[in-house]
């Protein structure tokens, strides 16, 4: 059963954003972060498109994350370690060691691992001065990690991390270093050691200027369910927020903050049919959202409406953050990709 909300996903603009990315990174490996189901996209059908471009390093916040990928046998990191209850001989994915515990209950295994340096975040990492008294000596590492806390603003924090990042060179057995996620690739060349981390720029975000190269992925379509005549002075939705000042046509979309699309879309967001703008009024249901539909006299039930979700325009927008917008998108979606 076709459900009456579907997620249009871009094939081509998501090969084309990882190639852009890719190229940013010169002779830095490029990987894809695909945690919090591939951002909302659906994390097997991005892996797959990802790794059929050449994709060969991804990232997932947890090990159910990873083992929902495990048959594609892809190279797998779970950025979140390794917890007592995770799967220590699972052989799908990686652990991204982050504490001298999860340091500990992975040595006896002897195979690879990856292991997060903390340089600022202070989130999740083992610090230089653990690596430097030898926390990791014997540990067979293929990536040594760090997070940037600002790439997307132009602040000294980005060279201290830099500064204390390289300073681990040579100084453990990784086989590669890395540092930067999306924004953190356009800071330049210093910043991309030999493998690169982007997110959101590979699903059409962006938040530093001259996004050009980065095309939309994923175009949300709600279906009409009913379209009426609002009589001026009548009002749409919860609270009345909004009240016809003339005789209005409204249509009822299955789309509503329970999919994501959130209550600050209220009387702000829009939606289109037919290269007609159409103006979203009242607030937003969990289920429902109402659209001024005057313009399109031949919009009815049963048609389809494409909503405005360009990251950076929406997130301006709404407030949300572009991140925010995607990994939203719960599962009431089709996700149908092109
Ligand atoms: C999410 C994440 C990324 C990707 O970040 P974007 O800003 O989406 O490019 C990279 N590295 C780590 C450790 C992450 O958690």
């Amino acid at each position: 059963m076709t459900a009456p909300l579907r997620l249009r996903l871009d094939s081509a603009a998501l090969v084309s954003n990882w190639r852009h990315m890719a190229k940013l990174s010169g002779s830095a490996a490029c990987g894809a972060a695909i945690k919090a189901n591939g951002y909302g996209l659906g994390s097997r059908g991005v892996a797959e498109r990802l790794a059929g471009a050449g994709c060969r390093d991804f990232f997932v916040a947890t090990w159910a994350e990873a083992e929902a990928l495990a048959d594609l046998g892809l190279g797998v990191s779970v950025l979140h370690g390794l917890r007592a209850e995770d799967p220590v001989d699972a052989t799908y994915a990686r652990p991204v060691l982050a504490t001298p515990e999860q340091v500990r209950r992975w040595k006896p295994t002897g195979r690879p691992c990856d292991v997060m340096v903390d340089t600022g975040m202070n989130r999740l990492g083992v610090s230089a001065e653990e690596v430097g008294a030898g926390l990791l000596d014997g540990l067979a590492i293929e990536n040594l990690l760090s997070h940037l806390v600002s790439a997307d603003e132009d602040v000294p924090l980005n060279a201290k991390q830099l500064a204390a990042f390289g300073a681990l060179k040579g100084r453990t057995q990784a086989k590669r270093m890395s540092l930067a996620n999306s924004a953190g690739i356009a800071l330049g060349a210093d910043y991309h050691f030999d493998l690169t981390r982007p997110g959101i720029a590979l699903y059409g975000g962006w938040q530093r200027s001259g996004h050009d190269a980065i095309r939309q992925v994923a175009t949300p379509e709600a279906q009409i369910l009913q379209r009426r005549l609002v009589r001026a002075g009548e009002s749409v939705g919860y609270n009345a927020t909004w009240i016809a000042e003339r005789d209005t046509e409204v249509a009822t979309l299955n789309l509503g903050y329970a999919d994501g699309y959130l209550r600050c879309f209220s009387s702000k967001g829009l939606a289109s049919a037919d290269g007609v703008t159409l103006p979203l009024i009242g607030r937003v249901s969990m289920d429902l959202t109402a659209l001024d539909v005057s313009a399109l006299p031949s919009l009815g039930e049963g048609d389809w409406v494409t909503m405005s979700y360009a990251l950076p325009e929406t997130a301006a927008l709404s407030g949300l953050s572009q991140y925010e917008l995607l990994t939203g998108l719960g599962p009431r979606y089709d996700r149908i990709w092109a």
